[in-house]
C-alpha cells in the first residue's frame, strides 16, 4: 500500500468525534504485530498507542496526532468521505485536518528499518472535541508507566502559503477572566447616595482594556488582555445599576500567568467591592529551538524543500499542548492550513508525499 493509497483509506472513515469508525482496527491491523498496541479507551473515546523499540538506545520520539474530523455540513462538491483525486488534489473531510499528517507518519513508520532507540505513535479520537478523554489521558497513563517521550512531532497542518514555511514550536495559552464589581443601586437624580459601578469602572477601563501584559518575543505575539462583555443597568435612565459584570480573555504566552493578571487586578480593583476569578483553558507551551527536535525537523524540511521554515506559536490550540504541559519536547509540522474545517477540505498529493519523506528523513537521522 503507498502512503497516498493510505490517506485515502482513512479519508474513507467517517471519524466524526468522537466515533473512529473502525480506523483504529485498519491501523492496527496495517502496523501489524511489530508494532506493540496500548488500548487507552475512555467513556465513548478510543485512544491508541503504538510503540516499537529499535535498539537500547533510551531516546523515545513519539509522533502524534488525531483520526478525528469534524463534520461535513452542506455544500460539498463531492462526497466528504469518498476522496476524490483531481489535478494532483485530493478532496475529503480531513485532507488537512488531519489525515494527511497521520498517513504520513504511520507509513514512515511501518516502513523505516532503523531507528537509535523507541518510536512510538499516539493517536486519539477526541481532539477536535472535549480533549478530555484524549491525549492528555494517554499522556497521563504514559507517565504512570514511566513511559513518557522525549520528543514528539505532532502532524497538524502547520504552513502558511507554500508546503515548509512554518511549523510550530510552541502554543499560546487561554485564560479566562470573570469579574463582579459591587455597587449600590440608586435614584439617578440622588447619586451621591449610590454607588454606581459604572462610574468605578470608567477610570480603571483605560488600564486594562486590550492591555499588553508582556511584550512578546521573537515567538509569541504580546500577551493582550481583551474584554469580551460588560454588562450593568437595567436599560432605565433613572436607576443607577447595583453591580457590573465584566469578562475577558488572554491569549497567553509563557511570560504571563494567571498570578501576573491576579496581582493586576488586585492592585487596580483594590478599594472596591469586587469579587474576581480565573479559568485557563489551556496553557502555553515553547520547545528551545536549540531542541533536537526543532534542529532536526528543520534540517529535514530544508533537505526536502530547500525552504528555511519559520518557527510560529499562532493559531488555537492543539494537542501538542498537553505534550508541552509535561515538558516534552514537541513541535507541529504538516501540511498547508487554508482549508481545515471547511467545505471542500482538501490537500495535494504532492504535499502529502514530501511529508512522507520528511517524516522518513527525520526518523533516519535522528
Ligand atoms: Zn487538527
Amino acid at each position: 500500500m503507498t502512503n497516498i493509497e493510505l490517506f485515502k483509506k482513512l479519508l474513507q472513515f467517517k471519524s466524526i468525534t468522537p466515533d473512529d469508525d473502525g480506523a483504529f482496527d485498519f491501523i492496527t491491523q496495517y502496523l501489524s504485530n511489530q508494532w506493540n498496541c496500548i488500548e487507552l479507551d475512555f467513556e465513548d473515546v478510543k485512544n491508541r498507542f503504538y510503540y516499537k523499540k529499535f535498539n537500547n538506545s533510551k531516546q523515545h520520539l513519539c509522533f502524534a496526532g488525531h483520526i478525528d474530523v469534524v463534520p461535513a455540513g452542506e455544500g460539498w462538491d463531492t462526497n466528504p468521505f469518498d476522496p476524490i483525486q483531481k489535478d494532483g488534489i485530493i478532496t475529503a473531510r480531513g485532507a488537512q485536518d488531519m489525515k494527511s499528517g497521520v498517513a504520513a507518519f504511520l507509513y514512515a513508520c511501518k516502513n523505516i528499518t532503523q531507528f537509535d532507540g523507541m518510536l512510538s505513535i499516539l493517536l486519539t479520537s477526541d481532539e477536535e472535541g472535549d480533549a478530555i478523554n484524549g491525549t492528555v489521558r494517554v499522556l497521563e497513563y504514559l507517565q504512570k508507566q514511566n513511559m513518557l517521550p522525549d520528543f514528539a512531532v505532532v502532524a497538524e497542518p502547520t504552513c502558511e502559503e507554500i508546503f515548509g514555511d512554518a511549523i510550530k514550536v510552541g502554543r499560546r495559552g487561554s485564560i479566562n477572566g470573570y469579574l463582579t464589581l459591587q455597587g449600590k443601586q440608586g435614584h439617578a437624580a440622588y447619586p451621591q447616595k449610590a454607588i454606581n459601578p459604572i462610574e468605578q469602572i470608567s477610570t480603571i477601563l483605560p488600564q486594562i482594556s486590550g492591555k499588553n501584559l508582556d511584550d512578546g518575543d521573537q515567538y509569541f505575539a504580546p500577551s493582550k488582555l481583551v474584554i469580551t462583555d460588560i454588562r450593568s443597568g437595567m436599560q432605565v435612565t433613572n436607576v443607577t445599576p447595583d453591580k457590573l459584570e465584566l469578562m475577558f480573555n488572554v491569549r497567553n504566552s509563557t511570560k504571563t500567568s494567571q498570578k501576573d493578571i491576579q496581582i493586576l487586578i488586585n492592585k487596580l480593583f483594590k478599594d472596591l467591592d469586587y469579587s474576581f476569578k480565573m479559568t485557563q483553558g489551556s496553557y502555553p507551551f515553547m520547545t528551545n529551538q536549540d531542541s533536537k527536535i526543532v534542529r532536526n525537523i528543520t534540517k529535514s524540511i530544508v533537505k526536502n524543500l530547500n525552504i528555511q521554515p519559520q518557527y510560529s506559536t499562532a493559531g488555537g490550540t492543539s494537542d501538542a499542548r498537553f505534550f508541552g504541559q509535561y515538558k516534552i519536547d514537541t513541535v507541529e509540522f504538516g501540511v498547508i492550513n487554508d482549508t481545515i474545517h471547511s467545505i471542500n477540505e482538501r490537500t495535494t498529493i504532492d504535499e502529502v508525499e514530501k511529508l512522507t519523506e520528511i517524516f522518513i528523513d527525520l526518523i533516519q537521522e535522528f
